[in-house]
């Protein structure tokens, strides 16, 4: 007789683009689960993500695809410039190709928008239980036997100062689930407390600023990125730009060495620090860094090594399983691939075996997981390799990206794009 799962059986810990995606997901399996969130209301913190066809085909499986699409863009082409003369070296017909070979679109969203998307198909589905101001704070037990989980309930002066300190432990409810997703990001305490694992400073720094389309550059039309996805590619840096809400803002993302400013998605950059990375580059750079009001940083942080379960049986998805560094645009997307494919594994295994939350089961998960997380995070090296190069090693890249037929380029995504993270876990 099948096992059926009971509506607090299955906690999931962060309601981020990874849990949300998670609980929707395991609804679409009609398998109900609790989401605990320690902010109040979900953040507008943020910027763009680049959503590409591995998670774009998900996200229309999820019946999400039609809300999404009209909050974003979608790029005809990914051009990799030459940040000094602005020059296009590669140019890729992304959006042609991505119907034609991946059959989904690639996107670019705001990370509020897919939030309030996500969010909004939540707060309408009976299966998904919902609480804000709710930090998961301890897991105990395991998969066997079962969890006990400490929920602490926040007040909004404990929210604010979470980054920094613990909560105070007055509130805490004790209670029990027959598994625990932990979805808490790239500072997961979770991961830290669990497994005793935390991710580490890359010494790069993300900078990030937006811009209303009104507000562009006057010769912003004239550098070939009004539809595109453009990389400009420098030594230890690279200047991303793409637009959002169908163009009508414009996202900027740079990328540099750094120092590690602390756990925090939101820190005040300098905007005399950039400029002068950027000094003697392409004008239209020095042009977006000026006109942006204001620019923001954050720290990149990576897990040692993807893990998607511990030897109780407590599983990770997310940036808590295996936070990326951006140079493959993927971290959003292995989040919503994570989510797809845990469902799926729980839904099969409840059908064929009556149990699938004991640690030997999510071997396998874990194992297929990581094997694909470990793929993409090589892609993100070699990106970075490539796109941080300097004297005579750039100009032979910039040749070769010249001179290769765009079909290889795009044909080298196959593995990446055209990838089902859910067919591994289905049914035979
Ligand atoms: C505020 C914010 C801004 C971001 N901005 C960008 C951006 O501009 N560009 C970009 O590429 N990526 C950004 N990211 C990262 C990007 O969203 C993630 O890399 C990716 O989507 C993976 O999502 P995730 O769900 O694993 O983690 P996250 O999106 O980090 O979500 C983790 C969630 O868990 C919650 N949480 C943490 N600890 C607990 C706990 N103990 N109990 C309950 N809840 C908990 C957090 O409040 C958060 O909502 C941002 C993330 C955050 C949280």
């Amino acid at each position: 007789m099948a096992i059926e799962y009971a509506e607090h059986d299955i906690i999931i810990a962060g309601a981020g683009i990874a849990g949300m995606a998670a609980a929707l997901a395991l609804a679409a399996h009609n398998i109900p689960s609790t989401l605990y969130e320690k902010s109040s209301v979900l953040q507008e913190v943020g910027a763009g993500l680049q959503l590409a066809p591995n998670a774009t085909r998900l996200l229309d499986k999820l019946g999400l695809l039609a809300a999404l699409t009209p909050l974003a863009a979608e790029p005809d082409f990914i051009n990799l410039n030459h940040a000094d003369s602005g020059k296009i070296l590669l140019h890729l017909p992304i959006k042609a190709m991505a119907e034609q070979y991946w059959h989904a679109p690639y996107l670019t969203i705001h990370r509020a928008d897919l939030q309030k998307v996500l969010k909004e198909n939540i707060d309408k589905n009976p299966l998904i239980h919902y609480y804000g101001s709710h930090s998961v704070n301890q897991v105990r037990g395991n998969a066997q036997t079962g969890f006990q989980v400490d929920i602490v309930t926040l007040q909004e002066e404990q929210e604010k100062s979470q980054a920094e300190a613990e909560p105070q432990q007055n509130s805490v409810e004790t209670l029990s689930a027959r598994c625990v997703i932990c979805c808490d990001g790239v500072w997961s305490r979770l991961r830290a407390a669990c497994c005793g694992e935390k991710a580490r400073f890359s010494s790069y720094i993300a900078w990030r600023s937006t811009l209303e389309r009104q507000n562009l550059p006057a010769d912003f039309a004239g550098g070939g990125v009004l539809d595109s996805v453009s990389a400009y590619m420098s030594k230890d840096s690279h200047f991303i730009i793409y637009p959002l809400r169908q163009g009508a803002v414009y996202n900027f993302v740079i990328i540099t060495k750094g120092k590690n400013i602390g756990d925090k998605w939101s820190q005040q950059g300098d905007k005399e620090q950039l400029l002068q990375f950027f000094n003697g580059k392409n004008p239209l750079l020095r042009a977006v860094i000026d006109q942006a009001p204001s620019w923001l940083c954050w720290p990149l942080f990576q897990m040692p090594f993807p893990r998607f379960s511990n030897a109780n049986g407590v599983i990770f998805l997310g940036d808590a399983a295996h936070a990326v560094t951006p140079f493959s645009a993927q971290g959003a997307a292995q989040a919503i691939e994570d989510a797809c494919a845990l469902a799926q594994f729980i839904a099969t295994g409840l059908r064929q075996r009556e149990s699938a939350d004991n640690a030997a089961e999510l071997s396998r998960f874990s194992a297929l997981r990581e094997q694909r997380l470990k793929a993409v995070a090589g892609r993100g090296d070699f990106n970075r390799f490539v796109y941080h190069l300097s004297g005579p090693a750039a100009f032979i890249r910039n040749q070769y990206m010249r001179l290769r037929p765009q079909r290889r380029f795009l044909s080298d995504l196959d593995w990446l794009y055209g990838y089902d993270a859910v067919a591994p876990f289905s049914e035979s």
